[in-house]
């Protein structure tokens, strides 16, 4: 099975760690490049997106990554890692960078102060078996997508999961749910990119 790896600078690592082991593949987490290039696909968690961006930019990761993620490496943001994957965030903060790779604009915290937490059915296309119990934590979501990206799922109006090739983003966290079938299909995506 492939080796995949977790960016392990913030969040919920240990959790993505424990799906991708559920949904069958071996696991790595990944602080430094020399790990970054050792994997075959590359998880970024849910967390908080301007620490993992300034934190990648001081580990001298940003731009092995953006390497990678160009040159076909199959990747998977949740939440915080989805705005990672996205090529624009709409209200980004002063310096936060992306590694981007999807054609979409993300915007933060999107659902509300409110809001800041809750769970829904979603229905997620790529996903077989019924929807999946999507877990929003002050989640982003999709402003807009360009003609590349493929929009896989759907709350409120706005794109809350997207595919772009070999690339894969869900505002929510199915990390958390305890079922692995986002994180199989990300398995497969890596398995195909072999
Ligand atoms: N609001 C966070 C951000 O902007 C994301 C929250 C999460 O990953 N649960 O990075």
């Amino acid at each position: 099975s492939p080796l995949i790896g977790v960016l392990a600078l913030q969040g919920d690592v240990r959790e993505h760690l424990a799906a991708l082991t559920g949904a069958g593949a071996r696991v790595t987490a990944v602080r430094r490049p020399e790990e970054l290039a050792e994997v075959e696909g590359l998880v970024i968690p849910g967390g908080e997106s301007t620490t993992i961006s300034k934190l990648a930019h001081a580990f001298g990761l940003l731009e092995p990554l953006r390497a990678r993620v160009r040159s076909g490496m199959p990747a998977y943001g949740s939440c915080a890692g989805m705005i990672m994957l996205a090529d624009k965030i709409l209200d980004p903060r002063s310096g936060q960078e992306t590694v981007g790779g999807i054609d979409m604009i993300v915007r933060r915290n999107a659902f509300g102060r409110q809001n800041e937490s809750f769970e829904a059915a979603v229905a997620m296309a790529g996903v077989p078996g019924g929807p999946v119990d999507g877990v929003f934590i002050r989640a982003p979501w999709v402003e807009s997508t360009g003609a590349l990206a493929e929009t896989l799922a759907v709350h409120r109006g706005h794109p809350v999961a997207v595919r772009q090739d070999h690339l894969l983003a869900t505002a929510f966290h199915p990390e958390l749910t305890g079922d692995h079938r986002v994180h199989a299909l990300f398995a497969d995506m890596v398995r195909t990119a072999r």
